[in-house]
């Protein structure tokens, strides 16, 4: 564990205000994306708080912002209405669990989370005047008929499979603030995020990226789900960060989400084989049965980010692995050199990409 953060309840928050900051609200910021964005925030001149009920999110992703007075965490679960007075003048939602283990733990809770939750935040942001952003997904479009996915599909969901409680909570979300921005003139700004890694991830996550790479250092067998012909585009944490931060700023009245991820689409055996051969890795390459309603192919159509925000990815999943590894590695200290070895085959493969 990192340094322990200032941790404030929600009722006795300061009430002082730094008059020539703007004050955002990163709910969900005690969490692996969230973090990232309340650094970025603060270093781009924000009064920062980050609004967390720390069910995946941890202290110590937020260590080194605890000394910054522009820097506040609050504990708070958004399914609880926020006080009336709350002053913030933006809000970041991404309070809610990511990882299909984590957010199939609770469904009901994992629900109520987008679905409450988002009803609260958007409630504040109706009484602040305050612009809000919601981080939603690419599990929107469920498992897709249309590849690569572009914004106008409206996907292929499962209402009542074990991962329908975020991929849903997620749909309604998105209904929510579209309806709160016609009835009430709100400013809404919609990511729908394709699957991205980095450091603070957690290191029992879940997720396919952080897993592989725990498991090549642990020496433990790499875990494919099912044959790994599934195939998934991953975005490094601070390209994502960077999109966050022009969607949010673009001044255009948006009338639908955005897609934001990598386009450079691998297997999932492909990612496996990579971090092994990356890691320099002992470990086998099992298979182990595939889950419920798991999505075959995924790849998002970023043209309306690249042609509007002027975004896209600059991160190769070469150097994104790498900087992810040493992270782990530090967190896990084992203390085994990484041997400086980088894939050929991920190079020429991201070279070509288009
Ligand atoms: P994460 O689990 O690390 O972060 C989620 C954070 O929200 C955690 O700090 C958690 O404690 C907090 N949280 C959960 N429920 C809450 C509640 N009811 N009240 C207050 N806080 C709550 O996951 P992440 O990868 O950082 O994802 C952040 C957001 O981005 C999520 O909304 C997720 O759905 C979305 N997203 C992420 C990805 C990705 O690949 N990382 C992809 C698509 C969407
Ligand atoms: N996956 C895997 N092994 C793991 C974790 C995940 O093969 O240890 C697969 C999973 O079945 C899915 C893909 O990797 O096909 C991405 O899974 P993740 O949970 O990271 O994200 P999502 O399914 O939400 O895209």
């Amino acid at each position: 564990m990192g340094r322990v953060v200032r941790v404030l309840k929600l009722d006795s928050r300061s009430g002082r205000r730094h008059a020539d900051r703007a004050r955002a609200l990163v709910a969900g910021g005690a969490g692996f994306l969230g973090s990232h964005l309340c650094q970025r925030l603060l270093a781009d001149g924000y009064e920062v708080i980050a609004l967390d009920n720390f069910h995946t999110g941890k202290r110590c992703n937020l260590a080194g912002m605890a000394r910054d007075a522009s820097f506040t965490c609050i504990k708070h679960d958004i399914v609880d209405e926020l006080p009336a007075d709350f002053a913030v003048d933006e809000i970041y939602n991404l309070a809610c669990p990511a990882s299909p283990p984590h957010y199939q733990a609770d469904p009901i809770h994992t629900f109520k989370t987008s679905v409450l939750g988002s009803i609260n935040l958007l409630e504040l942001a109706r009484r602040r005047n305050a612009k809000i952003f919601q981080a939603s997904t690419s599990e929107v479009y469920g498992d897709p008929l249309v590849h690569p996915q572009p914004e106008g599909y409206f996907g292929n969901v499962n209402t009542h499979g074990p991962r329908s409680c975020y991929d849903e909570g997620k749909r309604s979300a998105e209904t929510l603030f579209f309806d709160y921005s016609r009835t009430y003139g709100i400013d809404v700004r919609i990511a729908r995020i394709f699957n991205t890694y980095g450091p603070r991830m957690r290191p029992d996550d879940g997720r396919v990226v952080s897993n592989f790479i725990v498991q090549a250092l642990r020496g433990k067998d790499i875990t494919v789900y099912g044959s790994g012909t599934q195939t998934r585009s991953f975005c490094f944490v601070d390209d994502l960060i960077e999109g966050f931060v022009r969607l949010m700023n673009v001044p255009l009245a948006l009338q639908h989400p955005v897609n934001l991820g990598n386009s450079v689409e691998f297997t999932i055996m492909e990612l496996a084989e990579l971090v092994v051969d990356y890691t320099n890795s002992r470990s086998r390459i099992v298979h182990r049965p595939l889950p419920v309603d798991d999505p075959r192919q995924r790849k998002p159509d970023i043209a309306f980010a690249r042609q509007y925000l002027g975004w896209e990815p600059k991160v190769t999943l070469n150097e994104g692995l790498a900087r992810t590894a040493a992270y782990f590695e530090t967190l896990l200290g084992n203390g085994r050199p990484l041997a400086a070895k980088r894939s050929s085959r991920l190079s020429l493969r991201e070279a070509t990409a288009p």
